[in-house]
């Protein structure tokens, strides 16, 4: 079949609307607190009936972020619990991927997803939607290879017809290795290009452990950020010295701080690379929380920064202890017999759910959100896509999505999506109406690479009460989503 067949086969089906999908059960309110507990939303709208009451939707309701969840087919749909027959492609997009297949187009990827709200669900609403195929693209030349976009839009309405949302997706559909080449470097400054080192932190050399620091390093492996401290002077200090520089006593002892501080001073290593480490690294000094060093100011801290680019490192932003445990102790021949090692680094401060609810007259445009860096987990990724009812096994069982080329389970789009509307309400409080989450999709999110938001007012209507906030959530590997929350805040 020739291109230009195809796309005629392909386009055919453009406009073309799927059978109902409907809810197995009701949105319910074990199944809201499920969501809150995977996305750490505190949100009392969600679970809260006194809170709730109070607010603007006078009773519980289930988070935006989870229109297209209630209406999945769920566990009993994957094959392996019923080996029969694929059923045969009802909905448009399907029979679209089927023919795209069939052309050799069997590489996928997930590109946009733009949800709209048009009323929260609550507890007792039957959800279900019908698909319409928006479009097919042409075919088009892209980074992965040659491909086609295809759109969907899917309408949300309760079982008594009453409209609560619509999904736009869309995803590439494209032939592996087709992708095109880089054309920018010479052979021979490819060939004198250093690749970079293995970041794996179980290279990293080992530190060196004595007696001046034996005890802060034994606190480390308990999560414990001990500081020296003079026991003649009482003076606290760092780093650890055999001897106090104010009043020379030998006897050292330690204190206890909470691993809370601001970042006073940072520096951006470029060179030279040693395994063990992702460059450039940000490495910060850290004015520490209750720790005075005697001047009446903070003992200063040397340490790694995690889920800060160097665009974002900022003096004077607030710091957290992020502990990276065992990891020399992974090398063959380098435990000894102190056993493994934990190393203090630390990442943004965690900000704090806001208790009452921004007017937008309050907001700003161009004003910042604070960084929140989440130490992705397993446990993360697994309680996501599960509380999303997304049983795809690239979410939860690693060996399978090895074989199926990912280098590990990998985040779904709604947990990226209710992350992003928890970033943003806990920024907002809790009684801003979410209208639209809209992502543009990009690298994988991987258990153990911590994963930073960002996000600024892009707009503000102070007349409407309507906030259009930029996001984006990144880790090592680059944005993992870029996009938009849009809020409804009293004017
Ligand atoms: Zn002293």
């Amino acid at each position: 079949m020739s291109a230009d067949d195809l796309l005629t086969r392909l386009r055919a089906l453009v406009g073309q609307q799927g059978p109902v999908q409907s809810a197995r059960h009701p949105v319910n309110l074990p199944a809201i607190a499920d969501w809150c507990d995977a996305m750490g939303d505190g949100n009392p709208v969600y679970t809260d009936e006194e809170a709730a009451a109070k607010s603007r939707h006078g009773g519980i309701v289930a988070p935006p972020a989870t229109l297209d969840i209630w209406d999945r087919p769920g566990l009993p749909a994957q094959p392996r619990f019923r080996p029969a027959a694929k059923p045969p492609a009802a909905d448009p997009r399907s029979r679209t991927l089927r023919l795209l297949e069939e052309a050799g187009f069997i590489g996928v990827v997930a590109v946009n997803s733009e949800l709209e709200i048009a009323r929260y669900l609550r507890p007792g609403d039957v959800v279900q939607n019908t698909q319409i195929l928006d479009d097919v693209s042409e075919e088009k030349q892209t980074a992965l290879g040659v491909g086609h976009f295809v759109t969907t839009r899917q309408r949300y309405e309760t079982s008594d017809g009453e409209h609560v949302g619509d999904l736009l997706f869309r995803i590439l559909k494209f032939k592996p290795s087709s992708g095109q080449q880089s054309t920018g470097t010479s052979p021979a400054a490819a060939a004198q290009a250093r690749p970079a080192p293995d970041p794996s932190p179980a290279l990293r050399p080992r530190p060196g452990i004595n007696k001046d620091n034996e005890a802060l390093w034994e606190g480390y492996r308990n999560h414990e950020l001990r500081l020296p401290r003079c026991n003649g002077c009482g003076r606290v200090f760092f780093p650890p010295s055999p001897r106090c520089s104010s009043c020379g006593a030998f006897d050292m002892g330690y204190v206890v701080v909470s691993g809370r501080g601001t970042l006073y001073s940072f520096s951006v290593v470029h060179h030279p690379q040693v395994p063990g480490f992702r460059y450039p690294l940000v490495v910060g000094l850290v004015e520490l929380d209750g720790a005075d060093d005697g001047a009446g100011r903070g003992v200063r801290f040397l340490a790694d920064l995690v889920g800060v680019s160097p665009a974002q490192a900022e003096v004077g932003m607030p710091l957290e202890i992020e502990w990276l445990d065992s990891h020399p102790a992974l090398v063959e021949g380098a435990t000894d017999s102190r056993g493994p090692i934990t190393v203090p680094q630390f990442r943004p401060a965690t900000p704090t759910r806001r208790e009452d609810t921004l007017t937008a007259g309050s907001v700003q445009e161009g004003q910042r959100l604070p960084l929140w860096t989440l130490p992705l987990a397993p446990t993360h990724i697994v309680a996501g896509a599960l509380a999303t009812r997304d049983f795809q096994d690239v979410h939860h069982d690693r060996d399978l999505a090895v074989q199926k080329g990912s280098k590990d389970i990998f985040l779904n789009i709604n947990t990226s999506l209710g992350l992003m509307e928890r970033y943003v309400t806990d920024w907002s409080g809790p009684d801003a109406a979410v209208t639209a989450l809209r992502v543009r999709l990009g690298a994988p999110a991987y258990p153990y690479m911590p994963l930073t938001f960002s996000g600024a007012v892009k707009s503000v209507d102070a007349d409407t009460g309507r906030v259009v906030v930029g996001v984006q959530a990144s880790n090592e590997l680059g944005p993992h989503v870029t996009g938009t929350v849009e809020l409804e805040l009293q004017p």
